[in-house]
């Protein structure tokens, strides 16, 4: 098993993350399908206890998707103000042995190494973090750098304006911020939630994303 190569090798300019990959979503697999034509590749979040069955089949014949596990069960066990699916108050055996849990049945599912994690709502308490150096990760894809070891993947710029009701941003308006941030610092990270992407707007979203991956990339 080799684990798929990691977008960001030196050279990468920009990456797009798709979060909250696993439950069977018929529009999700459309966009990540669209992906694969373009060749380059991008990041998904894949959440290990919502995997269904077909997205795990499609999920291994991308040859373009770099999987990193996102959270275990992406419930949220913190406060509504401050979501957190592993917080410092669960303990670190119980951070650690639900951590290893997710991974263990994500690498089954997926036949292949897991090496990056995307914490649910970007949010990663000491305890999961340290356990995430301790257990061999390689990689940490948050909204902001967290002091560790860990290779950081951060994502600069969010498709959604407001997340409920989901208003999803202009695409003239993502490309100016795209562009602003490309000239202060590269790689930038997009994220976005094809679940809940509104479908009127998928054909928007792929022309964004067809313009953006075809700059040059590794
Ligand atoms: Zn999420």
């Amino acid at each position: 098993m080799t684990p798929a190569q990691d977008p960001l090798a030196p050279g990468a300019r920009l990456f797009f993350r798709l979060d909250d990959i696993g439950p069977l979503s018929f529009k999700t697999l459309h966009l990540l399908e669209f992906f694969e034509t373009l060749g380059s590749s991008y990041l998904l979040g894949v959440i290990p206890d919502a995997l269904n069955w077909w997205t795990r089949r499609a999920l291994r014949t991308f040859r373009h998707a770099v999987l990193y596990q996102h959270g275990v069960r992406h419930r949220n066990a913190a406060s509504t103000e401050a979501p957190d699916e592993l917080p410092a108050t669960l303990g670190l055996r119980r951070i650690q042995s639900e951590l290893a849990r997710g991974r263990d049945s994500l690498q089954q599912a997926l036949g292949q190494p897991i090496a990056g994690y995307v914490p649910p709502w970007n949010r990663i308490s000491e305890p999961a973090l340290r356990t995430l150096e301790a257990d061999g990760y390689n990689f940490l894809s948050a909204d902001a750098l967290y002091p560790t070891t860990l290779a950081q993947r951060p994502v600069h710029v969010d498709v959604y304006a407001q997340y409920r009701p989901v208003v999803v941003r202009s695409n003239a308006d993502l490309q100016q911020e795209i562009d602003e941030r490309l000239v202060q610092s590269a790689p930038v990270g997009v994220v976005l939630h094809p679940l809940s992407l509104p479908s009127n707007n998928l054909s928007g979203m792929q022309d964004l994303i067809r313009r953006n991956q075809g700059r040059p990339l590794s």
